[in-house]
């Protein structure tokens, strides 16, 4: 067991009061003061990408951790480009342990999909949403977009049918996939989101602009 330093990463034997490298002059204790983490973690039990553009290096990845199913929904199976027979094909729903499961959602990808974590928030319900949905700078709404990077849009009915799809999930609290994210009411989030998006395509509000 050894600690790493939150603020600069460097590994220690112990768990001081602080960080001896971050409080020299050259470097920085934060705000927050002095926070440890370790890499004792559970074990891994399953790989599983939001999407393709989430693959990296899952099959290597697998490998080196004793070859734990890698899970490649059904419906984007064409843009896995190294086959291996780590990897699982599934469809709708992924249930990996009894509180976290994995659901399709589309979008993005036909087989977008978000991790939902029943137990995380104490208890509220974490939707690790990749970038299925967006969590948005103003943190109490999100976006949907076939690209995010090119602003590519999605239909009013494709959006109003993953916010269907998410309305039935147990979560609160939402991740993105950077730091965005969305502290509580995330299913209010969702549903208005969902409806402000489609009301805009539509055209609702076309006398605005
Ligand atoms: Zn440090
Ligand atoms: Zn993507």
């Amino acid at each position: 067991m050894f600690w790493l330093c939150r603020t600069c990463g460097v590994e220690h034997a112990t768990a001081s009061n602080v960080c001896a490298i971050c409080a020299d002059d050259r470097q920085w204790v934060p705000a927050e003061e002095q926070q440890w983490a370790t890499l004792e973690r559970g074990p891994v039990i399953a790989i599983a990408a939001s999407h393709p553009h989430m693959y990296g290096a899952q099959v290597e990845w697998s490998h080196r951790l004793g070859g734990v199913p890698v899970y490649a929904n059904a419906a984007d199976a064409e843009w896995v480009m190294r086959p291996d027979p780590v990897i699982e094909q599934w469809t709708d729903t992924l249930q990996l342990t009894p509180s976290l499961s994995v659901v399709r959602v589309g979008g993005h990808f036909p087989g977008s999909a978000v991790a939902c974590w029943a137990d995380g928030a104490g208890g509220r319900g974490v939707l690790l949403a990749g970038d299925t949905v967006f969590p948005n700078p103003d943190r109490r709404t999100v976006g949907f977009l076939r690209s995010y990077p090119n602003h590519l849009p999605l239909s009013g009915a494709v959006v109003q049918r993953m916010a269907n799809t998410l309305a039935a999930l147990h979560f609160d609290r939402i991740y993105g996939l950077f730091t965005n994210s969305i502290d509580a009411n995330g299913h209010a989030a969702v549903r208005q989101s969902a409806a402000r998006h489609a009301a805009w395509v539509r055209g609702d509000y076309d006398h605005l602009t």
